[in-house]
């Protein structure tokens, strides 16, 4: 279904066709959830990419039901013609999972559960993030998963950032050292230290609504940000041009990617706030795709693959202090976890 360690794009239905051309490459691929709820037009989009925009990349539809003021509860029915028409396109199978509380290990089951019961589907986990953090919670989850045999894609809630939170990285390497095939929707930066500790593949949302689950009752509006490669964290482009004021070396700000064409990152501060959305994706998109190639580019073995992620982060915490920003917490997760040990017994 997948390259290895695919990096996905994670994007809404009216984002897609922009989505497209940036997806469709080797290890890239695109999941699109529908655009304000509206799954009619989703599938009619996916028909369309798979059709006369003839993308050749792994593309998945996410229905995206645990989202949103009037998300679904874990136990709520799945849609057979929604997992009908995945098939009828000829796509992989995502179950249209509702939300799986703390606690709610009922609820946690009985997705597993409907699950094995679709060939070839890939269970969607929309979790609270006690399911990674807490040791009990995590506990449970490993054994559900083990029992259910039964590929998961997992969406984690958070205000921001879940793997900013202490626990949520060990939670997922705990996950990725077992048998059960795990892929990570709506995250960021955290995709590339999950595909270099195994994980099948990873989707990075455009914006950040869509690189985290946001909880029911927020409604944040966040403004544009965009990836600063050399601390490999999303920084408004405002701090940006802030940041480049105290250090003016042309080296460290510009950029060659084909958003940026050789400008130095900040160009894109000249554009009012909703048009930077798109080039501060593009971008983004650029350097994790860069990012992606230089980890694991070469066929590295995963332990290498990382120990060499584990040292990109202390890097690029260490380069946040030079310019004077507080170190990103995704970064010091990473950083303390150190590799995988179901991978380490291995002579470096
Ligand atoms: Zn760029």
């Amino acid at each position: 279904m997948f390259d290895a360690r695919s990096l996905l794009v994670y994007c809404t239905a009216n984002q897609a066709l922009r989505c497209a051309p940036i997806a469709d490459r080797p290890h890239g691929g695109l999941v699109v959830a529908p655009h304000q709820g509206d799954e009619h037009g989703l599938l009619e989009t996916a028909a369309y990419l798979l059709g006369r925009a003839r993308f050749g990349a792994p593309l998945l539809l996410d229905a995206a039901r645990y989202a949103g003021p009037d998300r679904m509860p874990a136990r709520a029915p799945f849609n057979p013609r929604w997992l009908r028409r995945q098939r009828e396109l000829g796509l992989p199978v995502l179950t249209d999972s509702g939300y799986v509380d703390a606690g709610d290990e009922a609820g946690l089951a009985s997705i597993l559960h409907r699950a094995m019961a679709i060939p070839d589907a890939i269970a969607v986990l929309p979790l609270h993030p006690a399911w990674l953090r807490d040791r009990l919670h995590l506990t449970r989850l490993t054994g559900h998963l083990r029992d259910a045999a039964v590929p998961v894609a997992l969406v984690l809630e958070a205000r921001a950032d879940p793997f900013a939170l202490p626990g949520c990285v060990p939670g997922l390497l705990a996950l990725l050292g077992g048998a059960t095939p795990v892929m990570l929707l709506r995250c960021d930066l955290s995709s590339l230290g999950a595909l270099c500790h195994g994980a099948v593949a990873a989707a990075v949302g455009t914006v950040a609504a869509l690189r985290h689950l946001a909880p029911r009752e927020t409604d944040k509006i966040h403004p544009p940000a965009t990836i600063f490669k050399p601390t490999m964290s999303y920084r408004r482009i405002s701090a940006v041009q802030r940041a480049k004021r105290t250090r003016p070396d042309p080296r460290l700000w510009s950029c060659d990617c084909p958003a940026c064409g050789g400008r130095e990152l900040d160009w894109m501060a000249a554009l009012d706030e909703r048009a930077r959305e798109v080039p501060a994706f593009e971008h983004a998109a650029a350097v994790l795709y860069e990012l992606r190639d230089e980890l694991l580019g070469a066929g590295l073995p995963l332990p290498r693959a990382a120990r060499s992620w584990a040292a990109r982060c202390a890097d690029a915490a260490s380069r946040e202090r030079e310019l004077g920003w507080a170190v990103t917490p995704m970064l010091r997760q990473w950083q303390d976890a150190g590799p995988n040990p179901v991978d380490m017994p291995m002579a470096s």
